[in-house]
């Protein structure tokens, strides 16, 4: 009897509990989602996006991946994964806990992009995705986050030479060690974060290759000195030694619109 008594109560307090968590048919809403596999993708876009539309980005995605296996000197890419489509950054912060235009989500496999065909995140997720799969995790998010700000681009016309031009004459650069052990310290500018470490890591790629960067992804920044035979701050030395002689005078560069970001 005591044992009926209390199964009751769980009972009664189940169905209070969902009672009170507001779960009842008629406060749900519906999302419809239509989605289509090609060869190790599945695409997900809400049901409004035109077909035309759908055809777009999924070609934008197949370019992603073209240019990123370039990027990387790889030649296939056949892991399952699923790219998921989403109309605004309040969608995807209800979907990954954070407010950003694309959202790489490796353990899920599974990569977020919003909907805009201009400056989209895809290039930068889909590398992300791609350089997890055939590199693993990195030691560091900086060597990842340069590598995506490599490969998606930024929202200006200026080059990654440029801009580091610009950081180094107005003595933006943030200090090495600080992007190594908190990327995204509170106070940081993103922008310089994301952009002097995809400088560093095109300029390591362009002039060290890829089997030494690997190593670095794989080993972390400590162990530069010994991938590389050299030491970081020597390396800082060498590329301002090489810029000063390309641009013997202040490059004009608009900090106020370039800190503006992707608008
Ligand atoms: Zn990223």
């Amino acid at each position: 009897m005591i044992k009926k008594t209390i199964l009751l109560i769980v009972i009664i307090f189940i169905f209070n509990a969902c009672k009170n968590s507001n779960i009842e048919e008629s406060t749900w809403k519906s999302a419809i989602t239509k989605s289509k596999t090609i060869n190790n993708i599945t695409y997900y876009f809400p049901s409004d996006v035109s077909s035309n539309n759908r055809k777009e980005y999924i070609m934008m995605c197949q370019n992603a991946i073209k240019e990123n296996l370039k990027l990387l000197k790889e030649t296939t890419f056949e892991n399952k994964m699923d790219i998921q489509f989403l109309h605004s950054r309040t969608e995807m912060k209800n979907r990954t806990g954070m407010a950003a235009q694309g959202m790489a989500m490796f353990e899920q496999n599974t990569f977020y992009s919003i909907l805009r065909m201009k400056n989209s995140p895809v290039a930068h997720e889909m590398n992300h995705m791609i350089a997890f799969y055939k590199y693993g995790m990195p030691h560091e998010n900086w060597i990842a986050e340069g590598l995506g700000t490599l490969a998606g681009g930024t929202c200006s016309n200026y080059s990654l030479e440029e801009i580091y031009q610009y950081y180094l004459q107005s003595n933006k650069l943030i200090p090495m060690d600080i992007i190594v052990n908190d990327f995204w310290k509170k106070g940081n500018n993103d922008i310089i974060t994301y952009t002097q470490s995809a400088f560093i890591v095109k300029y390591l790629l362009d002039n060290y290759g890829h089997e030494k960067f690997k190593t670095l992804w794989a080993d972390g920044f400590e162990k530069f000195n010994s991938i590389y035979g050299f030491e970081f701050k020597d390396l800082e030395t060498k590329i301002k030694t090489e810029l000063k002689l390309k641009y013997p005078k202040e490059i004009p560069f608009n900090w106020e619109e370039f800190n503006k970001g992707c608008t």
